[in-house]
C-alpha cells in the first residue's frame, strides 16, 4: 500500500503524514525502512516516547488536540503542530519555543465540520484576531488544517474541503506571504483521495497505511 500511495500523492506534489497512533514500533519501523520519514500522532505522551525510542531523523507532527499544559513536553523537537486552535495556545507555543531556542512550525485549524465534537477556529473569530495571532516571534505559521465530519457522505465532505481551500486561500492571499503560508493539511485514509482534489498538500493517513 504504502508505494502505491506515495506514488499517488508524489504524482500530486502532496506530503504524506503517515498517522502512527497505537502502532507498534515494528510496523513504523517498517514504513521508515520503506523511505517515510514524517510521522504524526495525536497524543502527546505517545509522541514524546516514540520520539525518544526511533530514529532520530524522524519528522514528527502532532495532529491531535493539544492542552497548554502539555506543549512543554513536544516543544524541543516537535516539526510541525496541526492542531492549534486559540491564541491562548499559540501563546504557550511561542514560550515553550523560546525556552528551547528555536521557531516552531504551526497550521491553524479551522472548524470545517458541523459536529460539535470537532474542534478549530471558527473563519471570523480567526479574522478578528489576525493580529495577535501573527505576532508571536517563536511561531511560524505554515497553513491550516481542516477535518471533515466523519461520515461516509461523500457531498458533505465534499462541501467542507471545498469551504475549507477556499478559507486557505483567502488567508494565504490576503493575509500572509504565499510561499511560507502554504500548507494545507486535509484529508484522512477515507477521504484523500478527495481533498487531493480539492487542493490538499498534505494528507494524514493512518487506518489504510498500517492495515
Ligand atoms: C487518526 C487521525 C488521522 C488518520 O485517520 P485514518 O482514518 O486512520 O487515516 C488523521 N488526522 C487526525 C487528527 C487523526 O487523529
Amino acid at each position: 500500500m504504502y508505494q502505491k500511495l506515495k506514488a499517488f500523492l508524489d504524482e500530486h506534489s502532496v506530503e504524506l503524514v503517515a498517522v502512527s497512533k497505537t502502532q507498534p514500533h515494528s510496523a513504523i519501523l517498517e514504513l521508515y525502512e520503506a523511505g517515510q520519514r514524517v510521522f504524526g500522532e495525536n497524543r502527546v505522551q505517545e509522541l514524546v516516547d516514540k520520539h525518544e525510542q526511533l530514529p532520530q531523523d524522524i519528522e514528527w507532527h502532532l495532529i491531535g488536540h493539544l492542552q497548554k499544559n502539555k506543549v512543554k513536553y513536544i516543544a524541543p523537537f516537535v516539526s510541525l503542530i496541526h492542531s492549534v486552535d486559540s491564541l491562548g495556545l499559540l501563546r504557550e507555543i511561542d514560550k515553550a519555543a523560546a525556552k528551547n531556542n528555536r521557531v516552531i512550525p504551526v497550521l491553524l485549524q479551522v472548524k470545517i465540520a458541523q459536529e460539535e465534537s470537532k474542534y478549530g477556529w471558527d473563519k471570523a473569530v480567526l479574522l478578528s484576531t489576525l493580529a495577535d495571532v501573527k505576532a508571536f516571534e517563536h511561531i511560524e505559521l505554515r497553513g491550516m488544517m481542516g477535518m471533515g465530519t466523519f461520515t461516509s457522505d461523500q457531498e458533505i465532505t465534499l462541501k467542507e474541503f471545498t469551504t475549507m481551500k477556499a478559507i486557505f486561500d483567502e488567508f494565504q492571499a490576503q493575509h500572509f506571504s504565499p510561499e511560507k503560508f502554504n500548507i494545507l493539511s486535509m484529508g484522512m485514509s477515507g477521504d484523500y483521495k478527495l481533498a487531493v482534489a480539492n487542493g490538499s498538500t498534505m494528507v494524514r493517513i493512518g487506518s489504510l497505511l498500517f492495515s
